[in-house]
């Protein structure tokens, strides 16, 4: 199938507060974002056309900025408003969305003092991130770590982050893996490329504690609904040879979803009554049918 290029499609996009035509949306290559990654983004899904934990969202798009030392020009009312009006001119109820937050051209060093802070927002119509997903992913391990709080801005959603994802996610694509499982820099689990972990290991659900990666908003919706269900949840530090201890293991995130896990490495999983339930309440929260509120 040929490939739809992201700058050659129909559709708005929102751009520093209002919408353009999106073959418009362009940026000077002398960009600081581009050159030294001073840039945050989020991805979000609208079901039906309505933004799953669109304020959650935009909050931590303003906090990821403030993490990496810039200040958003909007309020969270105001980029929850511009969110809710892409989607509505592209047209696409169920979509991915896109909301990226950049410094520009104005200075062209590692200082970057005066660069003005530039705010867009693309969404188009994305299904699944994995094929067959249902039966479980096959993944292997990076040979990337998640860098120590104190080596990378980690609780921040900021762009340099993901060159080791990209790098891993390559690397387990290339050896015919859907994607691959990272471990911290203490050797502990840690995430996969773009998704938190869960393992249930005898009818308790494990997740490794968010200290130095993303703390997903799917993920704190996934153990309010496991609470719920008075599934006990235990966020601790989990070593990788646990793994062998767990009966299902799945992933969550905004693009992932829930998706089950059927191989790491030597150890194999079978998507069971716990993912199922979980995939279930996850189907009723994002149609609306039922909230499941988060701390
Ligand atoms: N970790 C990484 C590295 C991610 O890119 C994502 C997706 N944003 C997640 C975790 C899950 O976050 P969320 O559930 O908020 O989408």
């Amino acid at each position: 199938m040929a490939l739809v290029p992201f700058d050659d499609r129909d559709g708005f996009v929102w751009w520093n507060g209002s919408l353009v035509a999106w073959r418009d949306a362009k940026l000077h290559v002398l960009t600081h974002g581009l050159h030294y990654a001073s840039a945050v983004f989020e991805g979000e899904r609208a079901y039906g056309g309505k933004v799953f934990r669109l304020r959650e969202h935009s909050q931590r798009l303003i906090d990821s900025a403030r993490i990496l030392g810039f200040e958003l020009p909007y309020t969270v009312e105001q980029i929850d408003a511009a969110t809710n009006e892409v989607v509505a001119a592209n047209g696409q109820p169920d979509c991915y969305i896109r909301p990226i937050a950049w410094r520009g051209s104005e200075m062209m060093g590692v200082s970057a003092q005066q660069s003005k802070i530039n705010v867009a927002i693309a969404s188009w119509a994305w299904g699944s991130y994995f094929q067959d997903k249902e039966k479980g992913i096959r993944m292997t391990w990076a040979k990337w770590s998640r860098p120590a709080p104190n080596t990378a801005p980690t609780a921040s959603k900021a762009a340099g982050l993901y060159m080791i994802c990209t790098m891993s996610k390559h690397e387990a694509e290339k050896n015919g893996y859907a994607d691959a499982v990272m471990l911290d820099w203490r050797g502990q689990l840690a995430e996969a490329t773009g998704a938190n972990i869960f393992l249930a290991i005898d009818g308790v659900l494990h997740t490794p504690k968010p200290d130095c990666f993303l703390d997903g908003i799917t993920r704190r919706s996934v153990i309010a609904m496991a609470k719920s269900r008075q599934i006990q949840v235990v966020e601790r530090a989990i070593w990788p040879d646990e793994l062998a201890r767990a009966q299902e293991v799945f992933l969550t995130g905004t693009a992932a979803e829930i998706t089950p896990v059927g191989e790491i490495g030597e150890y194999k999983f079978t998507p069971g009554a716990i993912t199922k339930a979980l995939l279930d309440d996850f189907g009723r929260a994002t149609r609306g049918e039922v909230d499941f509120p988060i701390q």
